[in-house]
């Protein structure tokens, strides 16, 4: 069985909510398809969190209305029949009637996750009557049965298996199963997320469970490019992808992929095809554990970082200096992305900065602390095992003029990371496509 799945923009309207339900059911073959809310829906959920938190009772009300006359325009598009259209309609009413109930009760973060599990209930709802309507036979498998996190707040794959198994009936003539992405529950039961993307996540793991025989990721774009296309001109489709380097790709910025969602169908070795609905028969990109020799294939750009540098004659020729540094960050649950050391200094860059006041002082105790914000890390991702020779040059030669802070390589053979200003990130990811990518 195929696990694919469509985010915002492939289920954005009516009419595209239609394109995919077509696609979906163009082979015959029996299917897992998980969706994301409709385009900009969990966008608008937030904000109404925002007001409930806030007790703007009459603001978030305001919101859900406007939401609320949304949805019941895309339901008297998307149904053929009154009874469908009418069904779809009660549905949705009693969905915003539940948001509305929020104002009378206090409100936490509890509340807050409920709230935003709501897109995708409502479209995986409408996209199962759609199929219904059309004579498909489809089953809605509610993600809230199956989905869940473990004390660490991971996926609990056994558990996730185990359940996800009691609504799935490989030998049954149900030919399309639709369920949620994003959604799940948490270790107490209560309703939360994969957080904001993690719908590519949601499928990677359904996968994995179900020893998918591939995953397929369909968004608005032809397969992972070779730059950001919202920042560089004449990005290109890369067509094949090591597992690892998708990861590099999607942890350091690529917002075509969330950036765990590689490493479950890694870890159960099924490729993950990322692919286009508005152009279904494009080839897209391919990612498995096939390596290409050699091949620089793409960049992206993550920002928002920090630096810290801390300078110390203390660390010339002792031991457990780093040990030190780590545990404080360790106390403080801030995770480093990059690290470079020196005999006498060393530099990390994180991109939670909520524990950076805490972490600081407790670090002013180990030597001179200086800190770096607006920073941005640019990472160059490809076959870059230390003995396949030139790459390094290439990439400096392409970001000669422009001022690098930090340079990581060597910690995996898939990436030579940069930490630069982030008023430096549009110049150094355009230089970096007119060079390496050049045709
Ligand atoms: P979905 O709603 O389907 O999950 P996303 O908006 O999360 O879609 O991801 C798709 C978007 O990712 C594209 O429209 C594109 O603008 C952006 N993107 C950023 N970097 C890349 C990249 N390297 N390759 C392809 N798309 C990228
Ligand atoms: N709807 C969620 C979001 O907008 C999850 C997703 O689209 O992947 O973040
Ligand atoms: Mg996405």
């Amino acid at each position: 069985m195929k696990v694919l799945k469509f985010g915002g923009t492939s289920v954005g309207s009516p009419q595209r909510m239609n394109e995919v339900s077509n696609l979906i059911c163009n082979d015959g073959e029996q299917k897992l398809v998980v969706l994301s809310a409709m385009a900009g829906t969990t966008n608008t959920l937030v904000e109404i969190a925002k007001y409930y938190s806030k007790g703007e009772n009459g603001n978030a009300v305001a919101v859900i209305d406007r939401l609320h006359d949304a949805y019941s325009q895309h339901v008297a598009n998307l149904y053929g029949t009154v009874t469908y259209r009418q069904n779809a309609q009660d549905f949705i009413d009693r969905k915003f009637e539940h948001l509305r109930s929020f104002g009378n009760i206090r409100f936490t973060e509890k509340e807050e996750k409920e709230i935003l599990a709501q897109g995708e209930l409502l479209s995986t709802f409408m996209m199962t009557s759609l199929l219904c309507e059309k004579g498909v036979n489809a089953a809605l498998i509610p993600a809230l049965e199956f989905m869940r996190t473990d004390i660490n707040g991971e996926p609990d794959m056994s558990y996730i298996q185990k359940n996800i198994a009691k609504h799935i009936d490989t030998d049954s003539d149900i030919q399309i199963y639709i369920t949620q992405g994003f959604i799940c529950r948490n270790i107490n039961g209560d309703i939360d997320n994969l957080q904001r993307g993690g719908s590519d996540y949601s499928a990677s793991i359904i996968g994995a469970v179900l020893h998918a025989e591939e995953i397929q990721i369909w968004t608005d774009i032809d397969g992972m490019h070779n730059n950001d296309p919202r920042i560089v001109n004449n990005t290109q489709p890369v067509r094949h992808l090591l597992f690892d380097e998708a990861a590099e790709l999607a942890y350091f910025g690529a917002k075509i992929l969330h950036p765990t969602c590689v490493l479950p169908a890694k870890n159960a070795g099924i490729p993950v095809r990322l692919l286009n609905t508005m152009q279904p028969d494009a080839p897209g990109t391919l990612i498995d554990n096939e390596t290409d020799h050699g091949k620089i294939k793409a960049v992206a750009a993550k920002d928002n970082i920090t630096v810290i540098n801390i300078k110390s004659s203390r660390m010339l020729l002792a031991y457990g200096f780093l040990r030190k540094v780590f545990e404080i960050f360790e106390a403080h649950k801030t995770p480093i992305d990059m690290i470079c050391t020196s005999e006498v200094g060393v530099s990390m860059s994180i991109d939670n900065p909520q524990n950076l006041d805490a972490i600081l002082n407790e670090l002013k105790e180990l030597g001179t602390v200086s800190v770096e914000t607006n920073m941005c890390i640019i990472c160059v991702v490809g076959d870059m095992k230390w003995n396949n020779v030139g790459f390094e040059s290439r990439v400096m030669d392409a970001l000669s003029d422009i001022p690098i802070h930090m340079i990581s390589y060597g910690g995996s053979s898939y990436n030579i990371s940069f930490l630069i200003k982030e008023d430096d990130k549009k110049r150094a990811l355009q230089r970096l496509s007119d060079t390496i990518f050049r045709k």
